[in-house]
């Protein structure tokens, strides 16, 4: 029986309204009569978030508050191209959406390479993909409801802006600091896209000249130095240059992590924990510069680095402090960690586009 319960017009419906249609009226039959408020409960208005990577693909039904109903996943980097990636995209959907109870109003998606314009996800360099896949097109063909797709540091940055450490704000920048360095800006609260779609790279902003060499093709870049696989490189830097001993000089390049980097700081190494002073000395000395362009309120850093904590953030804080124009001095400028963490900041980000476009 296709009663009006939960929904936009089931929502609408209040004690004053003029209700004469058909449906209206058997839509207060069964108010009057059963149990309404019980049937209300019942359904609940989700939206669907995608977080697109290139090790696994996760999904999540999301309440407009930012709660996570349900998750699933499935691994990207087994798949052997778009078809196959789609066919496991549409089985996870369905399995999430058999529930009766919930009504998905949006789709939004999260990845990298993403042509927001477009709504494709173009040349992906870690995705099993074609050159050019439509994803927006694909998609919304078979689920029929709205579908929105950004890059996947915007889809963080939303996260954090709707549910997380930078609500309400206007003017700030998430940096997330995993294997390299994704960044999304939110200026005079709008998220800052650039002309042609690829404004925000602070990753690849050049702070070293003729430094590092970067995935990027060019040399110095931010996150060559700081990201984990950036804190690596430093490490292997000191233990070339310096004659301190450690046991980190018994760790392979492939086995040596930024967990362990951690762990042997925390044990007092020195090595280690001036890794963690070169890191935060040139990612503060950054966010110094970023500020000079920005003003941000706070910059919130994210990712699988910021695990280290204090030994991450207090040399950052104190760069940032040093190298500050006169005016961003005195902490104007807010150093704060994630509240939300990476994996679900992509997700509740994806979402946000969905409960964003209802609104508007
Ligand atoms: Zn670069």
């Amino acid at each position: 029986m296709p009663l009006l319960v939960g929904g936009e017009d089931g929502a609408v419906v209040g004690e004053n309204q003029k209700i004469t249609s058909p449906q209206f009226q058997l839509f207060r039959f069964a108010a009057e009569t059963s149990n309404l408020h019980h049937q209300l409960n019942l359904t609940m208005q989700l939206a669907l978030g995608i977080d697109i990577g290139g090790t696994s693909t996760k999904l999540s039904l999301i309440d407009p508050a930012g709660n996570i109903i349900s998750r699933s996943s499935f691994s990207t980097n087994e798949r052997v191209d778009e078809h196959d990636f789609f066919q496991h995209l549409f089985a996870s959907i369905d399995g999430l959406m058999a529930d009766d109870s919930v009504q998905v109003v949006g789709i939004g998606a999260g990845a990298p390479s993403v042509n927001e314009q477009e709504g494709t996800i173009e040349n992906a360099a870690n995705l099993p993909f074609s050159p050019k896949v439509e994803f927006v097109k694909t998609v919304y063909e078979r689920q029929r409801i709205p579908v929105s797709l950004v890059k996947d540091g915007n889809a963080s940055t939303l996260g954090e802006w709707h549910f997380g450490a930078a609500k309400g704000m206007k003017n700030f920048m998430l940096l997330t600091l995993g294997t390299g360095l994704g960044c999304g800006i939110v200026a005079n609260g709008q998220l800052l896209g650039g002309e042609f779609g690829h404004g925000g790279e602070a990753g690849h902003v050049c702070v070293q000249p003729s430094g590092r060499a970067c995935g990027c093709g060019r040399f110095g870049c931010l996150e060559t130095y700081v990201s984990a696989t950036g804190l690596k490189r430093t490490v292997f830097d000191l233990m070339a240059n310096l004659m301190d001993d450690s046991p980190l000089r018994s760790i392979s390049y492939e086995a040596m992590t930024a967990r362990r980097i951690s762990e042997a700081a925390i044990s007092g190494d020195f090595l280690a924990k001036k890794a963690f002073l070169q890191t935060g000395e040139t990612l503060g000395r950054a966010l110094a510069d970023m500020a000079a362009w920005f003003e941000p309120e706070a910059i919130v850093l994210s990712g699988g680095l910021t695990m280290a904590g204090d030994l991450l953030f207090e040399p950052t804080i104190a760069s940032l402090e040093r190298h500050a124009l006169a005016f961003h001095k005195g902490a104007k400028i807010k150093v704060l960690a994630s509240t939300l963490g990476e994996n679900d900041a992509a997700l509740l980000g994806a979402a946000a586009l969905v409960w964003n476009s209802k609104t508007h």
